[in-house]
Order: C-alpha cells, then sequence, then structure tokens
C-alpha cells in the first residue's frame, strides 16, 4: 500500500474530506492530535479496527480509546453517562482526558479489547476533531507507532513506523503535550488514575474529589494479576538502547555517567547540562525544573537515541509530581524499571 503524506495546518482544508471517508470506509490514517499522533480507524467497524492491530502490532487485548468529536456522540457508547463524568468532560474536553464507562453494545468488543467498558476522549487538536467529523462515524486510535516503541510525536515518527501500512498520514505538526492521555476509570467504587498524562491527578481531584491512582502507575505489574488497563503489562514506550534511570543529584549523576561513558552511550538529560557534563554524548529532554517541556520532549529524545544508534541512555530523573507523573510513568517503561539510586 502506498502512504499518502498530507501537510495540513486549517482543519477545513478539503483534503480532510477524503481522509475522512477513507475511514468511514473501513481504511487507515495517522492523525495528529495535541498529545501523539494516533492511528485511526472507525471505532463501529471491527474489521477497520483489527486492522489496526495489525498495523501496530498490538495485542489484541489491549483496548482502543474511542475518539468523538461532539458531547453527544459519547451517549450512544455508553450504558450510561453518571453525573461525576459529565462535570468531568465537561471541565476538560476537548483535551487530553479519556474516561472509562460500562460499554452500550454499539461498541463492538474488538475494540474494547474484549472488556465490556470502554474509553472515551474528545481531543483537543482541531485537525483531530475535523478528522472525526469528516468520517462521521467516532474513531479509535490508538498511538500510531510500532507497538513497544516510543509514541510518535511527528509526523515523521509515524512515516518511520507506519509506511506502507496504512493509507494517510496527516502531517498537523508538533503535539503540544507530547505524551498519551490521561485515562481514568468511573467504572467501580471510586474513580481510579490508570494512566497519567497531560491532566494532572491535582485537576481531576478538584473536578472528583479524592482519587485513587492505579498501583501500575508506578510499579511493573506482578506476574498473574489483572492488568485494570491492559496496556500497563506490556513492555511500553522502549527503544532499542538499554535505558537505565539515575536517582540522585546532579554531581553524583555527572561522575556516574562520565565514568561509563564511551561511543555507544548517551546521557539523557535537561537543557543547558550539556555544559556541565564532560565527554559523553548528550540527549536531552526539557526543562530541569518543567514538567510540561520534559513531556513534550521525552519520546522524541528516546527516538533519537535509537537514531544515534546508542546501546546504553542514562537519564536524569524527572520530577514526578503533577505533569511529571506522566513523565516518569513512560521513562521508567521505557527503562523496564531500572533506577539506580545513587
Ligand atoms: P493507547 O491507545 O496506545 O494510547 O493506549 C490506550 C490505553 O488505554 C491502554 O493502556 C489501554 O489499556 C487503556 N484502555 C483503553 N480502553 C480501556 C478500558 N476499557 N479499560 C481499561 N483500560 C483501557
Ligand atoms: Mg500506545
Amino acid at each position: 500500500m502506498k502512504t499518502e503524506l498530507l501537510r495540513i495546518s486549517d482543519p477545513t482544508d478539503p483534503r480532510l474530506v477524503k481522509v475522512g471517508q477513507t475511514l468511514r470506509n473501513g481504511g487507515l490514517a495517522a492523525i495528529p492530535t495535541e498529545t501523539v499522533y494516533g492511528l485511526a480507524a472507525n471505532a463501529l467497524d471491527e474489521k477497520a479496527v483489527e486492522k489496526i492491530y495489525e498495523a501496530k502490532g498490538r495485542p489484541s487485548d489491549n483496548p482502543l480509546i474511542v475518539h468523538i468529536a461532539h458531547f453527544d456522540e459519547w451517549k450512544p457508547l455508553v450504558k450510561e453517562i453518571p453525573e461525576s463524568a459529565e462535570r468531568l468532560a465537561k471541565a476538560y474536553w476537548p483535551g487530553p482526558l479519556t474516561i472509562i464507562l460500562p460499554k452500550s453494545t454499539l461498541v463492538p468488543m474488538k475494540t474494547s479489547g474484549g472488556l465490556d467498558t470502554v474509553a472515551v476522549r474528545m481531543p483537543g487538536h482541531p485537525i483531530a476533531r475535523a478528522i472525526i467529523e469528516k468520517a462521521g462515524v467516532p474513531l479509535a486510535a490508538p498511538s500510531a507507532n510500532t507497538s513497544g516503541k516510543p509514541s510518535p510525536t511527528t509526523a515523521s515518527h509515524v512515516l518511520h513506523d507506519l509506511d506502507g501500512k496504512i493509507e494517510y498520514i496527516v502531517d498537523g505538526g508538533e503535539c503540544t503535550v507530547g505524551v498519551e492521555s490521561t485515562v481514568i476509570t468511573l467504572v467501580g467504587d471510586r474513580p481510579r488514575l490508570l494512566r497519567p498524562g497531560g491532566v494532572t491527578p491535582e485537576m481531576l481531584e478538584s473536578v472528583l474529589g479524592k482519587i485513587e491512582i492505579d498501583p501500575a502507575v508506578f510499579n511493573k505489574l506482578q506476574e498473574g494479576t489483572v492488568a485494570a488497563s491492559p496496556g500497563m503489562k506490556y513492555k511500553h514506550y522502549s527503544p532499542t538502547a538499554e535505558v537505565i534511570i539515575i536517582k540522585g543529584d546532579f554531581e553524583k549523576y555527572k561522575s556516574y555517567v562520565e565514568e561509563r561513558a564511551d561511543e555507544n552511550t548517551a546521557a539523557l538529560c535537561f537543557d543547558g547540562d550539556a555544559e556541565k557534563l564532560c565527554g559523553i554524548s548528550i540527549l536531552t529532554y526539557g526543562e530541569e525544573t518543567d514538567s510540561a517541556s520534559q513531556a513534550n520532549r521525552i519520546f522524541e529524545a528516546l527516538r533519537e537515541a535509537d537514531e544515534k544508534g546508542y546501546q546504553t541512555v542514562y537519564a536524569r530523573y524527572p520530577l514526578a509530581d503533577g505533569m511529571g507523573l506522566a513523565v516518569f510513568n513512560r521513562l521508567v517503561r521505557a527503562a523496564a524499571f531500572h533506577i539506580v539510586e545513587l
């Protein structure tokens, strides 16, 4: 299959009509969102959804997020919308927040990975919403990368992973948030955060009161436990290079990495650290005190590690609260939970 790359900055661009039609008719297109690029298909069409799993090499029990453009498209997808869900959506949609509720029969089991719940999000990116509108159906859209690899934050990342496997890549520029959406489930007694993202725990609690944070956000799932969010049990966000997170102050980090420097090794550190480190290759992921800039850069930096062919990457430990929780959650998985405390 030939993949057509369309550079589109205007949500009224007429070329979005053919992208929408292709999706409605069962094809695949990568679309820009404010979080990461999504690999979209008609969420209500089992055959189309199957193609997503195939193109990504994604395990079929890992459910997809369904994307909508308007509030009234939510109701048909779920059993009912509790008042708490409505308040949450009003506060943060359109935006980087996914809400899980019991699903209606309209949503195929293929889309929900065999679960009786469905994850729904209204993306903030105007081009994403325009594409959903043109398709006229809700769109299932996981990240547009090969399963397990760092998520794509530019169209060229998507091209690298999916060229020849999908009909279109819509290039809408760089993703502003840079990590996937916050996922919260409202199924069960208490709201529970399954994946941290651009909407922070504090932002959720300001609407819902106290929420639980699923242990899988911080820790590796133990063998044999059932994952609340099946995606959490898979190896994730990993470059080919081995990533090791170094916890400790900058001076300790500096001597640790400088001792281990060679041509196959890089320091994954913050903007401005380059001048302070000697004899080691540098990758950076944002400013030390700005979690949003780290989220924006983390996946690109991990991809750069592979492009440059490093075998080992020593990452500086990020701030791990607020938006930083999302950064830590991705980095610790890229590192397969390997943290060295100095
Ligand atoms: P991605 O599509 O790559 O952003 O991944 C979607 C994430 O949301 C995965 O971690 C899924 O396991 C999770 N997810 C989607 N739908 C559900 C659901 N119904 N229940 C629990 N987790 C879900
Ligand atoms: Mg993903």
